[in-house]
């Protein structure tokens, strides 16, 4: 039996709360909460199970464990979490980066490679950018793009400049405040968004984790769910460059609706993804 004043004890007792708390991830969620907490990772968790904490970073372990048992995901309690190369600073005004969007990033970079290729350089629209997550990655995996991150929430705005300068990308990245394209000016090669697309009376079903964490304004998309789609569609035409790329997050059941709002606004879908869980995820038109 490990003692609860070490790195073991403190995971075993976090897996057996969550456990009986019914939450589904329960070891995975320990390991990551006590190793990211105590600044170990998950080999050193398992290498090092005898080491004792000490009595303050135990109660921090004990107050992060009580934050999850109230469903608060274990990246927002850690202020952070990891997204393609990034590592990214989570706040109440952005939406935790979920591994799914990672393929829409893959998705794009292709395209984004090819219009560096043939024009030296590329300029990157990120609508709703939240965390900055989509832009920032790109910027990463392209030294010669350029990224502008809009969104409606200044805090936003905030934690995607503070993730630019922590990742080495903000010499090439800038922020504006907009609803989508209505502050807006210019054209861009590659509009990408992963905006709100919840049926506004499917948001009470979500899980707590979700419903009460994520913000309200990244999730909720309106009556149908395609409000977003719509104003970006309706703007995407003046803010395209030549030969360029939309890029879109979707709903699990939205394909064949976002794709008819962008060709009637003279898109064809060029590509389309799933996610890791086999549902519609990623558009691409042109
Ligand atoms: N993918 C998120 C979820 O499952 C929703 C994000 C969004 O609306 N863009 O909750």
């Amino acid at each position: 039996m490990d003692r609860p004043g070490t790195v073991m004890g403190l995971v075993e007792h976090a897996r057996q709360s969550f456990g009986q708390a019914g939450l589904a991830n329960a070891a995975a969620d320990a390991r990551l909460l006590v190793g990211g907490l105590l600044g170990l990772s998950q080999g050193q968790i398992v290498a090092g199970h005898d080491a004792a904490v000490a009595g303050e970073d135990a109660q921090r372990v004990i107050a992060a464990i009580e934050r999850r048992l109230r469903h608060e995901p274990v990246h927002r309690i850690l202020g952070h979490r990891t997204f393609y190369d990034l590592d990214l600073r989570l706040s109440p005004a952005t939406l935790e980066p979920r591994p799914d969007t990672e393929i829409l990033v893959d998705r794009i970079l292709p395209h984004l490679k090819a219009i560096i290729v043939s024009k030296g350089g590329a300029q990157v629209l990120d609508l709703g950018t939240g965390t900055g997550a989509i832009a920032l990655s790109l910027l990463k995996e392209c030294p010669e793009a350029r990224a502008m991150g809009t969104d409606i929430s200044t805090e936003a705005l905030a934690t995607a400049q503070q993730n630019a300068d922590l990742n080495g990308v903000s010499d090439r990245f800038s922020t504006v405040q907009s609803r989508w394209f209505d502050d807006i000016d210019g054209r861009f090669d590659i509009i990408v968004s992963n905006p709100p697309y919840i049926r506004a009376d499917v948001i009470k079903t979500l899980a707590p984790d979700v419903r009460d964490f994520d913000p309200l304004a990244a999730l909720d998309g309106g009556p149908d769910g395609l409000d977003a789609y719509r104003a970006i569609a309706a703007g995407t035409k003046t803010h395209l460059a030549a030969d360029g790329l939309v890029a879109l997050e979707i709903g699990f059941d939205q394909k064949a609706d976002v794709s008819d709002i962008f060709r009637t606004h003279g898109f064809s879908l060029v590509e389309a993804a799933r996610d890791y869980g086999g549902n519609d995820r990623a558009l691409l038109f042109r």
